[in-house]
This record gives structure tokens, C-alpha cells and sequence, in this order.
């Protein structure tokens, strides 16, 4: 309130009079103001009170103020000030005074009037006031209540927070508490799984009896489903009228009004909890919704964080397993393997036992994964990991250094021959051919085997040594095993040079043609010559086919080589038909040829493109060019081998297989394949004078030969005597040192212009 001032307090019943004027019986309730003159703006003169009256009632007014001190005060004047002044003077009223101009008075009475007023206003206002107070007051109580029994529920949910999972009889007593907390009938938690299925459910109200006669849980459809599916709160008075109810299964108890939350993280929906029907009957309000909102929250950070350290742990077992095995194969990694060849060396040393690795490569490996797919490809890894497992015991280590480089490890062996055995063992479990989606795919291993402490000292100069042996076993042929010797080490050197070089060979002309006829015995004529690569290298000097081409097939060189050959060779066949010399050339094709992969680009497959572009760009007549193909490039029978053959044969080039005997072909077989001849084996034709068996085998592909209408040509023919034996044979084509070793195109011009052999 303001302060209380003199102009507050005027007293309402001031007579102005003049001070000629006598006061009359009226003046019993009445104070006088006198003026001089005039009661409106004459001069004040003073005040005359009752008492001034009643002492001299003879007297005028004037006779009554003039011995009387002059007092007054200004309106703006506080009224406790006011007091002051009449009790220093004596008296009970004073003129107020506002410039120079007298505007009223006050009295003691007329200030305890105002006084009283305020008091009594001041009253009612602070009755108010507590009121007030008391309202708020039982809000505070009954909220702080609502408060404890909420922190009681999430305390029991927040001490689990250091926990890794969120347990069933935890969730009852959150629900629990917060059902009685916002005073509701039922409540219900559902928790979901990973694959949107009930994983927890609680619930409160509901009888054991009755949820067994309900049936079944919640299905999250309707509109619990709503609160998951949108992440959104749901607060209804009814919800029977919400059309996105579909109502309660039978036997449920009926519930009216529903209160649902999301139980949810950073928009990852865990569950939600609902409630219903509150005790009162009325419907949940703004505050109820944000209390089961914050126990929900609570309750969303316990599960988000176990959710983290869920995820935290899967990811450090798949690091850890990462850094130890090989996803693809599921054996150990070179890192592991390492670690287990350490501790086999330590024992070896204490217990004077040998180990061995056995270090395998996939023969071909390239060559199937470019004809299956690499997806294939990485299936039949898979089954060749799985083959090598069962050879092996379980103190022995299988692992995958990577491609199709796996490594054994063989602790304690007592025997050298021991390891031996195993390498032949897993040779032998691959002789079975994999079944990959309908592709029946032939594997075969090339070995190198070291061993400790024989070899080198630590596991990795034993890696190397088996990788030396492997590489040696692979230069035998493949398909074997081969035992680490200190020479192999300069080998496998050698062989890594050896493929530097040829990288280089077709861009710097290193590589010729050379021709080895082919000769009709009864007539004595050439009837074809066979291109026979060589490669003259300026560092390494003449190196043979037989040493670079399974390099090159290995490397994908063969690639660019065997497209190089194939247009040489129909280049020099063009120029010798154009000299009116026409002569049929035989050209090899390796197995990698057939299994490039045809890419959307290219509209037939790359070997077609080869050799049909050699023709085309050449101009020679197909029929005028051989192509030699190996029975392991039947044997693989793969579809695409068929179609290329048959559209080469359809071209009119004719086809030969070549070292014929030495595979597993029969002649039954073979006749699917529009096969020209056959060209035996120099080995057959080496014994052929000294072996009867060989003889027989000629003698029986000849004869077969001739009921298939297949021609036969014999290969290294090197002496009469065993030319007699062909001849004797009816087999009358022949190739060989006896006539010609291979030559190059200017001399063997000299040979066709000569026409008839001696
Ligand atoms: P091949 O196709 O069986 O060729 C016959 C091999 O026997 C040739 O060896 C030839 O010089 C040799 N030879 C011929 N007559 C006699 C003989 O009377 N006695 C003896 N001991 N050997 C004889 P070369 O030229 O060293 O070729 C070896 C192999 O290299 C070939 O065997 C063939 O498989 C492969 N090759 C050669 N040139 C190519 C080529 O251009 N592409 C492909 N993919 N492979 C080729
Ligand atoms: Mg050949
Ligand atoms: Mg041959």
C-alpha cells in the first residue's frame, strides 16, 4: 500500500465562515474554518474548534482564533507527521495548506478513519492471500507426492542402468508403481524384440485367471500399434470411439479411457506402456500423460543403453574374431596361425619333435573362378576349406592365408612321411569332383611341404620354403607334392624373374613362331605345319614353352599371347596360301582361353573373337586353320566350350586334340565334340618299338579312330623304326624330329616350295 499522506485524510465536515460571524447551536459536530472577508477566497484566519465554542460561547469567531497560534501543513505531508504537529501543540485538527491556498483540514479523527479503512482493506486482501496460499500449498504436497512415488518407480528402473539387459520382474515394478501412481486400474508394458515380437510383457490389474481365458498377448495392432508405429502419445477418454480401435479380444475386462506412451530413444520405438481407467472415473489429464512420458523416458534409456553395450559386445567378438579367422572360410588367419605355429615351435623345441607345413595353392583357381563367378568361386573355396578340415586331426591347423592359399600345420610329427601322407590324403579327398549349382567343378592342389627344424627355424622362412616346394610341385604338373630342398629356394626365384620378363615379352617382340610340319607318310606330302611358340628373351635367353606357357596361364598372360599367336599364325598360313603354297597350320589353344568371361561389351566370347578375328583380318580360309585343345579342356565339358567349338567347327576350322592318351578321355566320350583327329602322345610313340603295350594302345586308338571318321596323327616321331610301327599301324600322318624339328616360317617356305619330303 502507498503512504498514507494528509490529503488522504481531509475531514469531509469543515464549516467556512467569516470571522465576524457568531457560532449558533449548530455548531455541536462542526469545525470552522474563518476567513476574512470572504468564506471563498478571503484571507484564513484559523480554526475554531467545538471546544474553543463551548468555552467561549459568547465570543465571534474572530475572538476565538486570533490569540491562536498560526499552524498548518501541505497536502503531500505524511500523516504520522500530522500527528506529531498536533501533539507538540495541543491540538486536534490542522489547516492544510496547497500554494498559499487553503484547500482543507485534518483531524486526529479523520486520520483514524482512514486508518481503519486500510486496516480493514488490508484484511480482506491477506485472507485472500492465504487462501491463495493454502491452495497451492496442498497442489505442492499432493505433486511432491506424485514426484516421490515417480522417482521411486524410475530409481528401480535407473539402478539397472549399468546392467546389460532390462528384466521382466523389473518392468512389473515400474508398471506397478506407476499405475498407483496415476491411480489407474490396469497398466501394461510391452517390450519388443528386434524383429518387432513381444519380447517382455507385464501387466497390473488383470487377474492371473483373466489373461489366461484372454488368450493371447497383444498384438499390436489398433491402437497400441498406433503409439509404436507413429512414436506418438495417446490420451482418450474413450477409446472405443477412436476409429483406429479394433476393440478388445473376448474375455478382456472392458476399459474405457487409455493413456499410452511410447517407449522410445532418439526415434527408436522399444515398446510402450499403457494405462486405463482411472479410479475416479475420470479421464487422464495433461499431467498424468507427462508423469507416464518421463517414466517412459526413464525407461527408454535403460533399454537404449542396453542396447549399446549389446552392440558394443557383438562388436568386439566380431573384432576379435575378425582379427583371428578368415570370414569366408571360417578357418584360422594367417594371424592366428602364426600365433599357434609359435607356441607348436616352443614345444617341438622342449620335446624334440618336428612339425610341417604344408603350404597348398589351387590349381587353376582362376581359370574356375572366371568360368563360375567369383561368387561360385568363393562357395567352392568354402567346400575345399571344409574337405581339408576332415583331413585333418584336431591338434592340426588348417588356415586361409587368402585367394586360394591355404596352410596346414602339423605339430609333433614324429616322421617326415607323416606329413607326406596327409598331403597325399587331401590330394586324394579332392579327386572328387564339387558340386556347385549344377556345375560339376574339378579341383586339384599343388603341395609344397617343409618342415621344422629341418627346414628354416621360424614360421615364416617355413612358410617360405613350403611356398618354394608348392611353386616346384606346381612347375611338376601340379595335382602332387612336393618336399622343401634348399635348391627350390633359387627356383621359385627364378620363377618370379621368369614372370617379370614375360610381362614384357609381347610388347618387345620377343616371341616368334615356329612351324613343325606334318606329314602324310604314304605320299610323302606336308599337310600341315603346327605353330610352336617361342620366346627369345634378351636376359634369360631361349625359353622353352614348357617353361613360360603354365606361367603365363597362371598370370592371365596366355591371354594376349594366345590372341598374338592365333593372328601370327593365320598371317604366315594367308601368306603361303597367297604364294600358292596352301598349307593347313595348327595352332594350341590353352584351357584359359575357353574360360574368359564374355563382358556386356562383347558380343560373342573373347577366344571367338580371337580366332575369327584372325581370319577376318588376315583373309585366310578357315579351313585352312587347325586349333589344338587338350582332353582337359573337353574333360571340363562346360557349355560354353561345347558352343564354342561347334561354332568353330560351323566356321569351317578344324579341330584336333592334342597329346591324346595321356588324359582320361574315352573315344565314346569324345565323340560329342566335332573333333577333326586325334594327335597320340609322343610318350606312346617314344616305346612304341620297345613296349608292346604302347603299340597295342596306338594300334586301338587307330582302329577306333578310323570307325569314329577321326584322323590320327602320331607326334614325336623321331626314328625310322618307329615310323616302320606306324606305318605297320595304318597310321599314316605323322609329326616329328624323323622329318623336321620346329622352324621358323623362312625355312619351312624352302620345305613347301621343295614339296615332297625325301
Ligand atoms: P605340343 O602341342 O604337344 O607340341 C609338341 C611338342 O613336341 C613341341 O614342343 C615340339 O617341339 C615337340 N616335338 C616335336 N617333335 C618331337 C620329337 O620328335 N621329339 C621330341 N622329343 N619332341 C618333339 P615345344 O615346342 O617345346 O612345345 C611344348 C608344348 O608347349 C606344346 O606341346 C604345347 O602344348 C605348348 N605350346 C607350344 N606353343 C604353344 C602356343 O602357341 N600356345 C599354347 N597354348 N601352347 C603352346
Ligand atoms: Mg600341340
Ligand atoms: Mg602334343
Amino acid at each position: 500500500m502507498d503512504r498514507l499522506t494528509v490529503s488522504a485524510c481531509l475531514w469531509r465536515q469543515v464549516v467556512r465562515v467569516l470571522e465576524e460571524e457568531r457560532p449558533g447551536a449548530a455548531a455541536a459536530q462542526n469545525l470552522f474554518a474563518v476567513f476574512k472577508d470572504s468564506v471563498d477566497d478571503g484571507v484564513f484566519c484559523g480554526l475554531a474548534t467545538i471546544h474553543d465554542i463551548t468555552q467561549h460561547p459568547e465570543w465571534i469567531f474572530a475572538d476565538l482564533v486570533e490569540h491562536r497560534e498560526f499552524l498548518f501543513i501541505t497536502p503531500n505531508c505524511g500523516v504520522r507527521r500530522a500527528l506529531k504537529i498536533m501533539d507538540q501543540h495541543g491540538v486536534e485538527a490542522l489547516p492544510v495548506f496547497d500554494q498559499r491556498q487553503f484547500i482543507g483540514v485534518v483531524t486526529r479523527q479523520s486520520i483514524l478513519e482512514v486508518l481503519l479503512q486500510r486496516e480493514h482493506l488490508l484484511l480482506i486482501e491477506s485472507r485472500k492471500l492465504k487462501k491463495m496460499l493454502d491452495v497451492e500449498h496442498k497442489q505442492i504436497v499432493s505433486w511432491s507426492e506424485k514426484l516421490a512415488g515417480l522417482h521411486t518407480a524410475s530409481r528401480s528402473l535407473l539402478s539397472v542402468l549399468a546392467h546389460t539387459s532390462v528384466e521382466s520382474d523389473l518392468l512389473q515394478t515400474g508398471i506397478e508403481a506407476l499405475t498407483r501412481l496415476l491411480q489407474a486400474r490396469y497398466g501394461a508394458i510391452g517390450i519388443m524384440d528386434e524383429a518387432g515380437g513381444l519380447k517382455h510383457f507385464v501387466y497390473t490389474g488383470i487377474s492371473p485367471e483373466q489373461t489366461k481365458s484372454m488368450g493371447q498377448f497383444p498384438q499390436g495392432k489398433g491402437l497400441l500399434g498406433v503409439v509404436i508405429q507413429e512414436n506418438v502419445c495417446l490420451r482418450l477418454e474413450d477409446m472405443s470411439k477412436d476409429p483406429r480401435s479394433t476393440g478388445f479380444p473376448a474375455d478382456h475386462p472392458p476399459m474405457k479411457s487409455l493413456l499410452a506412451v511410447p517407449i522410445s530413444h532418439q526415434g527408436r520405438v522399444y515398446g510402450r506402456l499403457y494405462l486405463s481407467d482411472k479410479e475416479d472415473g475420470e479421464a487422464f489429464c495433461k499431467n498424468d500423460e507427462e508423469l507416464a512420458f518421463s517414466f517412459a523416458h526413464s525407461l527408454s534409456l535403460v533399454l537404449d543403453n542396453a542396447r549399446e553395450m549389446q552392440e558394443v559386445k557383438k562388436a568386439r567378438q566380431s573384432l576379435d574374431y575378425m582379427a583371428h579367422f578368415d570370414a569366408l572360410t571360417d578357418l584360422p588367419n594367417r594371424t592366428l596361425l602364426k600365433d599357434r605355429a609359435q607356441q607348436a615351435i616352443s614345444h617341438a623345441q622342449r620335446n624334440g619333435s618336428m612339425i610341417g607345413i604344408l603350404f597348398l595353392d589351387l590349381d587353376n583357381f582362376k581359370v574356375v573362378n572366371d568360368t563360375i563367378g567369383h561368387t561360385l568361386g568363393d562357395v567352392l573355396l568354402k567346400r575345399v576349406a571344409h574337405r581339408l578340415a576332415e583331413c585333418l586331426r584336431d591338434s592340426d591347423t588348417a588356415a586361409r592365408l587368402g585367394g586360394d592359399e591355404f596352410i596346414v600345420m602339423l605339430p609333433d610329427l614324429s616322421d617326415v612321411q607323416d606329413a607326406a601322407k596327409v598331403a597325399a590324403k587331401i590330394l586324394e579327398s579332392l579327386t572328387l569332383p564339387v558340386d556347385i549349382d549344377q556345375h560339376k567343378v574339378f579341383v586339384s592342389v599343388s603341395i609344397g611341404i617343409s618342415i621344422y627344424p629341418n627346414n628354416s627355424q621360424n614360421m615364416d622362412g617355413l612358410l617360405a620354403d613350403a611356398d618354394g616346394a608348392m611353386h616346384h610341385a606346381k612347375k611338376l604338373g601340379k595335382n602332387n607334392y612336393q618336399f622343401f630342398t634348399p635348391e627350390m629356394n633359387s627356383s621359385a626365384q627364378k620363377y618370379m624373374k621368369l614372370e617379370k620378363h614375360l610381362r614384357r615379352a609381347l610388347e618387345q617382340n620377343e616371341l616368334a613362331l615356329y612351324y613343325q610340319p606334318q606329314v602324310d607318310i604314304e605320299m610323302g606330302l606336308i599337310i600341315g605345319v603346327e605353330a610352336l611358340i617361342r620366346w627369345f628373351s634378351p636376359e634369360l635367353g631361349m625359353v622353352a614353352p614348357l617353361d613360360f606357357i603354365p606361367l603365363a596361364e597362371e598370370t592371365g598372360l596366355i591371354m594376349p599371347i594366345g590372341a598374338w599367336v592365333l593372328k601370327t599364325a593365320c598371317a604366315q598360313a594367308r601368306l603361303w596360301q597367297k604364294n600358292g603354297l596352301p598349307v593347313r597350320v595348327a595352332v594350341n589353344l590353352s584351357s584359359r582361353q575357353f574360360h574368359q568371361v564374355q563382358n556386356h561389351q562383347q558380343s560373342r566370347h573373347p577366344l571367338l573373337d580371337d580366332v575369327l578375328n584372325a581370319l577376318e583380318e588376315t583373309g585366310l580360309s578357315p579351313h585352312l586353320l587347325e586349333l589344338e585343345i587338350t582332353e582337359g579342356i573337353l574333360m571340363q565339358h562346360l557349355d560354353t566350350t561345347m558352343e564354342i567349338l561347334n561354332i568353330l567347327k560351323s566356321r569351317g576350322v578344324s579341330l584336333s586334340v592334342d597329346d591324346f592318351g595321356t588324359g582320361y578321355s574315352s573315344l565314346s566320350y569324345l565323340k560329342r565334340f566335332p573333333i577333326d583327329r586325334l594327335k597320340i602322345d609322343k610318350s606312346f610313340v617314344n616305346d612304341i618299338t620297345t613296349d608292346p603295350s604302347d603299340k597295342a594302345i596306338i594300334a586301338a586308338i587307330t582302329v577306333m579312330a578310323q570307325q569314329l571318321k577321326l584322323e590320327v596323327i602320331a607326334e614325336g616321331v623321331e626314328t625310322l623304326a618307329q615310323l616302320e610301327f606306324l606305318r605297320e599301324l595304318h597310321c599314316n600322318y605323322v609329326q616329328g624330329y624323323y622329318f623336321s624339328k620346329p622352324l621358323p616360317a623362312d625355312e619351312v617356305l624352302l620345305l613347301l616350295q621343295r614339296g615332297r619330303l625325301p
